[in-house]
């Protein structure tokens, strides 16, 4: 028996959706960090209408929406690597 390590490497950019889940209902919203235009209201559950409140979500869409924006902009390349174990009996692993 062999253990692996193996990494999972997310470009910054493929973080492009973010999904709030309504604390009171449930539901998902998701927000594309990338467009500016055709996001839903990010400051309201679209399902029961209760207002998100300012410090627990707002701030908090508004500080990774501006820290999405600004790092995938530049001309350097961000990502974020998960590292992820692997006990396998043969070197294949379909998950891989
Ligand atoms: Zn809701």
């Amino acid at each position: 028996m062999a253990l692996m390590q193996t990494q999972l490497i997310v470009p910054f950019e493929d973080l492009r959706y973010l999904s709030i889940t309504c604390g009171n209902c449930l539901a998902e919203v998701t927000i594309d960090l990338a467009d500016t235009t055709h996001n839903p209201n990010p400051n309201q559950c679209p399902v029961c209408l209760q207002e998100f409140d300012q410090a627990s979500v707002r701030e908090h869409v508004h500080s990774v929406t501006m820290a999405f924006r600004q790092i995938t902009k530049t001309k350097h390349r961000f990502s974020f690597r998960i590292r992820k174990s692997l006990t396998a009996t043969t070197p294949a692993n379909p998950e891989l």
